[in-house]
């Protein structure tokens, strides 16, 4: 039987020659690129795994599996939420997690912000651009994002850092590019209004089949789940 760990040391060795060759591809610093490893629906012992094997950045989609997950985590690690946040669970937000790559309306920063400020801490937020405008995709369309930017630079406790995206459902590495490339002239947009007190030195972008393009069109941070971790049982 193969070992847990020589597993993930395996699959996150393989994952950072990729990256490393993205970076060399496209002229990049693998220094000024986070892996976020996506450990939804992977099991505690399995996460404590990846990290031990060198893993410092953890990705959850839902609060709920969070709130049952991380407090088994024993070691230091940077914990992002990559998935939705309803309202009713904003309050558990700022003790579970140092940033949310996921924020798209006033509302909700508006409630993050006064829930971390409640528990003396800044929130890191990345805004979650819906840059295609597919049918049912969380983020805010790209129109909306400066204003939205203005809005949030007002909240206490939380700390506008950059945007995130999701390329669309296609086997069009073309299309794929072509999002990833205007999420980043829109962030470039956005950081020369100089808002005060928004910077826009991080995007979020790519996951397990598409972070190569994402590194090529300057993401700085990649969220991977399958890639570490196998395949999923499909979403209920
Ligand atoms: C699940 C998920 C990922 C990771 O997906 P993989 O294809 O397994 O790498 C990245 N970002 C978000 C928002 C996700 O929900």
């Amino acid at each position: 039987m193969v070992d847990l760990n020589e597993l993930l040391t395996r699959s996150i060795t393989q994952l950072n020659e990729r990256i490393d060759q993205a970076c060399k591809r496209s002229g990049r610093s693998r220094d000024e690129l986070t892996v976020v490893a996506v450990t939804k629906t992977v099991a505690p012992e399995v996460m404590q795994a990846a990290i031990n094997a060198g893993i410092g950045h953890i990705g959850e989609n839902r609060i709920q599996e969070a709130q049952e997950k991380l407090p088994l985590i024993q070691s230091d690690v940077t914990k992002h939420l990559i998935g939705n946040v309803q309202s009713n669970k904003a309050r558990f937000v700022p003790q579970l997690f140092d940033w949310v790559h996921s924020v798209y309306r006033l509302k909700i920063a508006r409630a993050l912000g006064r829930h971390a400020e409640s528990q003396g801490k800044v929130v890191q937020a990345l805004i979650q651009v819906d840059q295609v405008g597919d049918e049912g995709k969380h983020g805010a369309r790209p129109e909306e994002v400066a204003q939205l930017a203005q809005g949030m630079s007002e909240i206490n406790g939380i700390k506008v850092r950059g945007l995130m995206t999701m390329a669309p459902f296609t086997d069009d590495e073309g299309r794929i590019r072509e999002t990833f490339r205007a999420v980043r002239h829109l962030a470039q947009t956005i950081d020369q209004m100089n808002i005060p007190g928004i910077s826009m030195d991080q995007l979020s972008m790519g996951m397990s089949g598409d972070f190569h393009i994402a590194i090529e069109e300057g993401a700085t941070m990649i969220r991977v789940g399958s890639v570490l971790f196998g395949s999923r049982p499909p979403a209920t």
